[in-house]
């Protein structure tokens, strides 16, 4: 991080802003990056790089593609986004909250939940105490239909 002189207190962050967010983890802050980031989040569901980039130029005619798969990226290394595995190794991108949690993705409506820890913390604890690890971090996606998919399998 660059060493700054400042005589102002520092500022406030909204741990809500993805502006703030992204500048936490040392990302540039631009209103193109604000832009992907508003459209991944407007779109509550998963998708792939490819898929935003074609909905943003729509209304924003000069993005770049790069520009929107490397804002992508920043998101995910900012926490701000998560990037799913989908078939044929695509990554589906999906905005997040700041708090800790995990995911039920579904894989034909793109549906993405967002799991407490809560559900996973037992789990961790016991293979930390049945293996003698120290666990710092864990990521969870699970894969599967939706509750609205299901509904509409036929059944029998
Ligand atoms: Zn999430
Ligand atoms: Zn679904």
């Amino acid at each position: 991080m660059r060493a700054s002189v400042s005589l102002m207190a520092a500022p406030v962050l909204d741990p809500t802003s993805t502006a703030d967010r992204l500048a936490a983890a040392g990302e540039r802050v631009t209103r193109q990056r604000l832009l992907v980031a508003d459209a991944l989040a407007a779109h509550a569901r998963q998708i792939t790089a490819q898929h935003l980039y074609e909905r943003l130029r729509k209304r924003e005619p000069r993005i770049g593609r790069a520009t929107v798969f490397r804002t992508l990226e920043a998101l995910v290394s900012a926490g701000v986004a998560r990037r799913l595995e989908q078939d044929g190794h695509v990554y589906g991108y999906v905005a997040c909250r700041p708090e800790h949690h995990h995911h039920l993705a579904c894989d034909r409506c793109g549906r993405v939940e967002e799991i407490d820890e809560g559900y996973i913390t037992p789990v961790a604890e016991r293979v930390a105490a049945d293996l003698g690890f120290t666990i710092d971090d864990a990521r969870l996606d699970f894969y599967g239909l939706c509750a609205a998919c299901r509904a509409a399998e036929p059944t029998g």
